[in-house]
């Protein structure tokens, strides 16, 4: 028989960074373990879940993301309202999206909520030969916001479980 896996416990992620990341990507290579250079961008917010097995805990993850609104004004409260954790993405062969991280840093600490965890994330790692952004400048950047941080390809589905698994194993903990 088919068993539907029951969540012990929900959980909302936001995914946040500039736009052209990756953040779309990372999600759908993590919810459903698909990949393609033209997904087509929905409008508004969109959302998608998983549910998965974190530290002995079935948890059902939603993951928010933004979609063709990534300025920090438009993001603000709503989007952010009873989210867990966010995720910061940028691209390591964009040195812009990288410098725009402190700003997206400043908007989850002013809209969402104290207890959030955050994780950052270099995506597009596969382009190691367009890399602009190196591994420590990205870590260092993390650990100055106490942030958690990992490099990942959804191109490749390198690392993509990863991440995700260390924030919310950092979720679980608190909770
Ligand atoms: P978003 O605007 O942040 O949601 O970015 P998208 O997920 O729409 O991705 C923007 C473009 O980058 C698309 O053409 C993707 O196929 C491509 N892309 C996303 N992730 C990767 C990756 O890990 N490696 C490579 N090479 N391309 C990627
Ligand atoms: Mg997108």
């Amino acid at each position: 028989t088919l068993e539907i896996p029951r969540a012990d416990w929900q959980c909302k992620l936001v995914v946040i960074g500039d736009s052209g990341v990756g953040k779309t990507s990372v999600m759908r290579r993590f919810t459903d373990n698909e990949f393609s250079f033209n997904f087509v961008a929905t409008i508004g917010i969109d959302f998608k879940v998983r549910t998965i097995k974190v530290k002995e805990k079935m948890i059902k993850v939603q993951i928010w993301d933004t979609a063709g609104q990534e300025r920090f004004r438009s993001i603000t409260t709503a989007y952010y309202r009873g989210a867990k954790g966010v995720i910061i993405v940028y691209d390591i062969t964009s040195l812009k999206s990288f410098s725009h991280v402190n700003n997206w840093v400043i908007n989850f600490n002013r809209w969402a909520g104290d207890d959030v965890q955050a994780l950052l994330v270099g995506n597009k790692c596969d382009l190691e030969d367009q890399r602009v952004v190196t591994k420590m400048a990205g870590e260092k950047l993390a650990k100055e916001h106490g942030m958690e941080f990992s490099e990942t390809s959804a191109k490749d589905c390198t690392n993509v479980d990863i991440a995700f698994m260390r924030i919310l194993e950092k979720i679980v903990e608190k909770h």
